[in-house]
This record gives structure tokens, C-alpha cells and sequence, in this order.
């Protein structure tokens, strides 16, 4: 009898899980997502996600106007 579907999917579950290389998964099975990077602005804690630099530079824009940038978010490029 061939495996299953659902075999399978144990089987290759068992061998990433010894391999170390599971990914973390919802208990559906639906694979997670690399949690985003986020940025703290150093004016008012808010979090941001560091990728959008857009949306940092308009944070920075509409409530720190009259700080520098690289002084809300060191390290980031605007
Ligand atoms: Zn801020």
C-alpha cells in the first residue's frame, strides 16, 4: 500500500525535525513568518518596522519635525 498524503507529510516532518530544519508552523500547518524587524523611535518608543523606511521617515516627519532624522532612528539610511 502506497503512504498516504498524510504520511507523507509525517514522515517529512520527522526528518526536518531531526535535522533541526522545521519551520515553525500555526496548528494548521500554515508555515509563520520570520517575525519583521522593528525600530524603536528613540523621540517617543514607538515601534516601527525598520524596512519601511518610508514609514519612518513620515513618522519622523509628522511628530519630530525639528529633530534630525538619524536622531529619531540611528542607523537608518532616510
Ligand atoms: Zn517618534
Amino acid at each position: 500500500m502506497a503512504p498516504s498524503k498524510t504520511d507523507l507529510k509525517r514522515r517529512a516532518q520527522k526528518k526536518a525535525d531531526l535535522e533541526g530544519t522545521r519551520v515553525p508552523t500555526t496548528k494548521g500547518g500554515v508555515p509563520l513568518k520570520a517575525p519583521k524587524e522593528q525600530i524603536q523611535c528613540t523621540s517617543c518608543k514607538a515601534m516601527l518596522e525598520k524596512r519601511q523606511v518610508h514609514q519612518l521617515k513620515l513618522h519622523h516627519e509628522a511628530k519630530h519635525d525639528k529633530l534630525p532624522f538619524a536622531q529619531c532612528f540611528p542607523g537608518v539610511e532616510a
